[in-house]
């Protein structure tokens, strides 16, 4: 227990650092990360969905469209705000907030998302997708629920982290497509609270397919949600 308090305290006193590559960085920076880093985070092409802001091939500037995807099967949610692309040293930090016990990496994640998030957001709420309670035990925080939180406090509205939640655990699903995510996730969502008229902020650390957070804002309207957005830290660029 000294020592953990000794730690923090010589933490506070050390010079904070880059949560990225660990140099040297001022923690009063605007940015998230040192410069280095940010320079090898890829933006989002301007020429993307208009819904699940899957980044198009072509880069020509072409008016607001939909991706094929979402031509055939239109998602719940309104319009995804993502960051960067999920590829490269960021697609590294977002495994290490994830999987490799790291939660303070909420803070820059977070402010690399709400670099990109309209200044004037019309949402009453966040909303974090949500962990099934085996998963929660196992990694002991929801790593969205963080980030949730984050732009909660910076923007000044609230986080409901008991919303959503799910039901019934799921196999992983990084190896499955589309379709099969469809059926790996269907019924695990459930509402357990009023959200009527509500317009919300579904947040989560990676949009990959985006069945997840189509999932959930199905059971957000169902519920009678008047809107919901969706907003990524990194969206992978083949959905
Ligand atoms: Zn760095
Ligand atoms: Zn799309």
């Amino acid at each position: 227990m000294k020592l953990t308090v000794c730690w923090n305290w010589l933490g506070h006193l050390l010079p904070p650092a880059c949560s990225l590559c660990g140099g040297a960085f001022s923690h009063l920076a605007e940015e998230p990360f040192c410069p280095g880093c940010m320079a090898t985070i890829i933006c989002l092409p301007q020429a993307r969905c208009s819904c699940c802001a899957l980044p198009f091939a072509s880069s020509s500037a072409l008016s607001p469209h939909l991706c094929g995807r979402c031509v055939q099967q239109l998602p719940a949610y309104a319009v995804t705000y993502a960051a960067a692309l999920y590829q490269g040293p960021l697609r590294s930090v977002i495994g290490r907030f994830k999987f490799q016990q790291h939660p303070n990496l909420d803070r820059p994640l977070a402010g690399l998302l709400l670099k990109y998030l309209p200044a004037q957001l019309d949402v009453d709420l966040l909303v974090p997708v949500p962990l099934h309670p085996f998963r929660l035990r196992e990694r002991t925080y929801n790593q969205a629920l963080l980030l949730a939180r984050e732009l909660g406090r910076v923007r000044r509205l609230p986080t409901a982290h008991d919303v959503l939640g799910k039901c019934r655990s799921t196999s992983p699903q990084q190896s499955l497509s589309a379709a099969q995510r469809r059926v790996n996730l269907r019924g695990a969502f459930v509402l357990n609270r009023d959200v009527r008229g509500k317009k919300i902020l579904l947040v989560d650390d990676v949009m990959t397919t985006g069945v997840t957070v189509d999932l959930c804002s199905q059971v957000l309207l169902a519920g009678g949600a008047a809107r919901v957005d969706v907003a990524v830290v990194a969206r992978a660029p083949l959905g």
